[in-house]
């Protein structure tokens, strides 16, 4: 009798754990042993679902992109994987630079090279934790000084598409529309992490702009509700 009891409560407990799925939680940190080494998190459900990437950081000087990315590092999705890089390029994060005066902007050094400075290597040891877990979508944490204006060049409070063909970066623009009334704009500039990841990878890169003018706290939520947003679409969370 106690045995049979035992059996019952295994089989309950394994299908509680088909379920739910079995979660692991890991982290790995890319450019070892260098200044810059930064960590990668990995939560993944342990359920079927999609991968999606979110990086902030890539800018020393977008504290929200960061900020709201550190929010999400224990986060555990749903469904599928979510793999976060809060400080991309954490020696400039730490510094309050865009980057810092000895290395290229990280944002032009995409697609990147094994061999080249340490902007280009950056680029390229993200680009293999790309390769590596083959994100359905990347979410890149930027900011800017100004709300959208194409007098100053200015493109905060706006999402910039990748240019290549994706619908489901179309529905989720009109979502961040409805839901916060940003600006949707494409076209990232040459070696953005945006344009050559989607057009090289064929993988859709969402940015996201927060404007400078608002106070930090409402730039992270507002990050964090872009993300919420689109982790919903992929049914990653409720
Ligand atoms: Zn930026």
């Amino acid at each position: 009798m106690f045995n049979k009891i035992i059996a019952i409560i295994l089989i309950f407990i394994m299908l509680a754990s088909v379920a739910y799925g079995d979660v692991s939680n890991y982290s790995f940190d890319i450019m070892k042993d260098s200044a810059f080494s930064t960590p990668v998190y990995v939560n993944d459900s342990g359920n079927d679902g999609k991968t999606i990437l979110i990086i902030g950081g890539v800018h020393g000087n977008e504290p929200a992109g960061f900020h709201a990315a550190e929010e999400l590092i224990d986060y555990t999705p749903k469904n599928g994987i979510l793999v976060v890089i809060p400080k991309a390029n954490i020696v400039a994060c730490n510094n309050n630079n865009r980057t810092e005066y000895y290395m290229d902007d990280l944002n032009r050094s995409f697609i990147g090279s094994e061999s080249g400075g340490i902007a280009h290597r950056l680029a390229w040891e993200i680009v293999n934790v790309i390769k590596e877990y083959k994100p359905s979508m990347i979410i890149d944490l930027h900011e800017s000084r100004g709300e959208y204006d194409e007098s100053t060049g200015y493109i905060g409070q706006s999402i910039i598409i990748s240019e290549i063909d994706s619908p489901e970066s179309v529905d989720i623009a009109f979502l961040v529309i409805d839901k916060l009334g940003f600006t949707v704009l494409s076209g990232a500039p040459e070696g953005s992490l945006n344009k050559e990841v989607s057009e090289t990878l064929n993988i859709p890169v969402i940015t996201i702009e927060t404007s400078a003018n608002q106070e930090l706290d409402k730039r992270v939520s507002q990050q964090l509700s872009i993300i919420k947003t689109i982790l919903n679409y992929y049914e990653m969370e409720d």
